[in-house]
């Protein structure tokens, strides 16, 4: 039987070995380094923002896996967005792991729904979510550095 589960688990392992869109982005022209405290991680991402349109994304950093796969699933997602787009996949990916009782809309969301099975174990949201923070803050222009704290 098709099992969901397995299938997300392979996702965020995978996206762990090898992370989409890993190493500094030479011509950024925003950067913004995220922290959580409480696992540790600590991830920059770089954006080049080309008439209004998120032309380049990457990010570097060590974190768990969690974080890592979030990381690099949000830059796959982003890639090519804009920011307008980009805006709506932060508030439904943000909904996916913080509202519990919502049906995970599989088909708009695509791979990030493997993230969703974080909301079982909310110590690690903060793991998937902090990529997603930083991002939002370089969006809405919050320069100032970034702590889920
Ligand atoms: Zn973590």
């Amino acid at each position: 039987m098709f099992d969901l589960k397995d299938l997300y688990q392979e996702v965020i392992i995978d996206h762990n070995r090898s992370p989409r869109n890993f190493g500094k982005l030479e011509d950024a022209d925003h950067t913004l380094e995220g922290y959580n405290p409480l696992c540790g991680d600590r991830l920059t991402l770089y954006l080049k923002i080309k008439d209004d349109l998120i032309s380049g994304i990457s990010f570097d950093g060590s974190g768990c896996a969690i974080s890592v796969a979030s990381a690099s699933l949000m830059t796959e997602a982003m890639k090519g967005k804009t920011i307008e787009e980009g805006t709506l996949i932060f508030n439904a990916f943000h909904e996916l792991v913080t509202v519990d009782s919502q049906d995970i809309d599989f088909d708009k969301l695509g791979k990030l729904a493997a993230i969703a099975g974080v909301r079982e174990y909310p110590a690690r949201v903060k793991c998937a979510t902090l990529c997603w923070h930083t991002l939002h803050s370089l969006l809405t222009d919050d320069t100032t550095s970034v702590s889920t704290e």
